[in-house]
């Protein structure tokens, strides 16, 4: 596996932002996005990460179970305004852009080539690049992968140059609700939107994907949740008439009151995009008894012909 330099340098951006590694959404795989929804919502460019997201890991076929669904993205969205960012095909490791190409003919869109990998800023400025060629502006995008250092951080920074463009200041903190609607449910206000797949066709990187999980845990845990407390404390505040219980343990009422905040965006983004797919029984175990069964019916049958 090449050292992905861009990636490895993600904690040292961690510790002056934080946020970059949070998904707005976290879906199983793509089956559970709704694209008819996404692009309802105003979402026209979608980027997708390869290994263990579309595809096993070094194959250039797409997963058969997501099939249908790759189909609808690809008819809600148009095989145009897809993007492939991988860092293995397309890359400089990839000779002469012979699997790029596979890739682009199994899945039928196309791939990026880029000699940096995700999500090292100059990828940003060529993903940029190629969108803006076709007319679809950064937040208008989404970003769907199953890694938080690269496919969610690129997401991030993708936002970034967003933000910096239409407001021309950084990204705020705390995106206020009610400011976009869609099919009745209010969401915050639409920029470019990273997707994270936490299921995985085939384990790779285990120790790295516990590491992403565990820092993703800290920083919901020590910045997000103090920071809407903060927010909704002061919230609270500017309400005339409004009384915080102070006499019972004000900050457990505010680190109550920031959950149920970020529960709020987070539970919009799930009712206006994620599907929900009923799982597959588990298969059914033999027992041991039934296998006795079996062997001795199987027997009986051979004495008797
Ligand atoms: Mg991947």
């Amino acid at each position: 596996m090449p050292l992905n330099v861009p990636g490895i340098l993600v904690p040292l951006q961690l510790l002056v932002k934080p946020r970059i590694i949070v998904p707005a959404l976290c879906v199983k795989d793509i089956r559970h996005l709704d694209f008819h929804a996404l692009k309802r919502a105003g979402y026209r460019g979608a980027i997708f990460d390869k290994d263990n997201c579309l595809t096993l890991p070094g194959k250039d076929t797409l997963v058969p179970e997501i099939e249908a669904a790759w189909k609808e993205c690809r008819q809600v969205f148009g095989a145009d305004h897809i993007l492939v960012v991988s860092n293995s095909a397309g890359t400089s490791l990839d000779a002469g852009g012979i699997q790029g190409e596979s890739v682009r003919h199994h899945l039928g869109v196309p791939v990026l080539f880029h000699t940096s990998m995700k999500p090292a800023y100059s990828c940003v400025k060529q993903i940029q690049s190629f969108f803006r060629s076709i007319h679809v502006k950064d937040h208008e995008l989404i970003v769907v992968g199953d890694r938080l250092f690269t496919d969610i951080v690129l997401a991030a920074r993708i936002r970034e140059e967003s933000w910096k463009e239409r407001f021309g200041s950084r990204p705020v903190a705390s995106l206020s609700m009610n400011t976009t609607q869609t099919s009745d449910i209010s969401l915050p206000l639409q920029n470019t939107l990273g997707i994270w797949t936490t299921g995985v066709w085939v384990k790779e990187a285990t120790f790295m994907r516990f590491c992403e999980r565990k820092v993703l845990e800290a920083v919901k845990k020590w910045v997000i949740t103090p920071a809407k407390a903060r927010a909704n404390g002061k919230e609270k505040a500017s309400i005339p008439g409004s009384e915080v219980d102070t006499e019972q343990s004000p900050q457990r009422a505010l680190m109550e009151d920031s959950k149920s905040s970020e529960a709020d965006e987070e539970e919009a983004f799930k009712r206006a995009f994620v599907r929900q797919i009923p799982s597959p029984p588990p298969p059914q175990k033999k027992s041991i008894l039934r296998n006795i069964i079996g062997f001795v019916q199987n027997v009986q049958f051979r004495r008797g012909t």
